[in-house]
């Protein structure tokens, strides 16, 4: 229920242009086809998955016979479906944790997009099954980054390791990771600066926190996590786009769903650049964090 209260505006948005058209249409034909294309791509669906999904649409339509929008419903929703896995591999969805000994989730994105507050969430979520969890404040550069992580790891009840601000982020990453050994952590979720002013940097910077990881322990990083915020649509693709070319992501954490309409983008990134969404934020509290669902996303829009 929580989710569907928090993607409330997108399915209201949503469902209520698709009912419309249905209505208004009757018959599938060309400009029905057109219309709908409209929609998606007003809910972010993305021009490029949008083409996809009606090309999709307009072969199962033939194929099945449909004649009727009523009946073209249902097919929407199992494309839509189709079109978020692709030819991808389902069991990538999970978060990618080690039976035994320490994982670490290294998180990257923008400033402004939620980082913080999601790896309070997932802190709070991965103790709450039991997990030995520890933070390393690795964003050494946004004013105030440390003090929120602080926060957030008091009200979680784990251990923040830091730096003064400024600092080296890899020097801080690897004091962690030392900390994290000996204090037996299961998993270490690792903040990191958000700065894409300058690219070079960013990259730079990312490579060298990275290269520590995998020093330290083989096999590491388990995670590397992108935040993106759904409210800023096509731009968070682009943000996806930019930083797969600085590190592998291995799954996007999309924030804020909870305040945007156009929730559609959940596909374009998945479509576009196969990272899996994992997490969605619906809400700025702890237990406002969901594992991303495909299945229930999609019709949930319909419902
Ligand atoms: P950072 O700069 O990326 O670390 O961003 P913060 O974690 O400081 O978050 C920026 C703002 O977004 C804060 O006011 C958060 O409460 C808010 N926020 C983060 N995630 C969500 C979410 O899923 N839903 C809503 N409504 N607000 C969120």
């Amino acid at each position: 229920t929580k989710y569907k209260e928090g993607m409330e505006k997108t399915r209201k948005s949503f469902s209520g242009r698709i009912n419309d058209l249905i209505a208004r249409y009757r018959k599938v034909d060309e400009d029905f086809f057109e219309e709908l294309e409209e929609v998606l791509i007003t809910a972010d669906v993305g021009v490029m998955t949008v083409m996809d999904l009606i090309e999709e649409l307009k072969f199962e339509v033939q194929r099945r016979n449909i004649k009727d929008t009523e009946e073209v419903k249902e097919v929407i929703s199992e494309k839509l479906v189709d079109i978020y896995y692709g030819d991808d591999d389902q069991e990538i969805e999970t978060l990618n944790i080690q039976k035994e000994g320490l994982s670490v989730v290294l998180v990257v994105g923008v400033n402004g997009v939620g980082k913080t507050t999601s790896i309070g969430k997932l802190a709070h979520k991965l103790k709450a099954e039991g997990k030995n969890v520890m933070l390393a404040a690795g964003d050494t550069f946004r004013a105030g980054a440390i003090e929120q992580l602080e926060v957030w790891g008091d009200r979680a009840g784990v251990d923040v390791i830091k730096q003064s601000a400024g600092s080296d982020p890899a020097a801080v990453i690897f004091d962690a990771i030392k900390a994290a050994k000996s204090r037996d952590v299961d998993v270490l979720l690792c903040d990191t600066a958000g700065r894409l002013q300058n690219k070079v940097n960013l990259m730079n910077e990312l490579s060298k926190v990275k290269r520590v990881i995998e020093r330290e322990i083989p096999g590491a990083p388990h995670e590397v996590l992108l935040v993106l915020d759904a409210t800023t649509g096509q731009n968070a693709l682009s943000q996806a786009k930019t930083f797969s070319e600085a590190t592998d992501v291995s799954g996007i954490v999309l924030t804020k769903l909870d305040g945007t309409a156009k929730g559609g983008i959940v596909l374009a990134i998945r479509h576009e650049l196969h990272i899996p969404v994992k997490f969605v934020g619906l809400g700025e509290k702890a237990e406002d964090l969901q594992k991303f669902d495909a299945n229930a996303f999609v019709y949930g829009l319909f419902a």
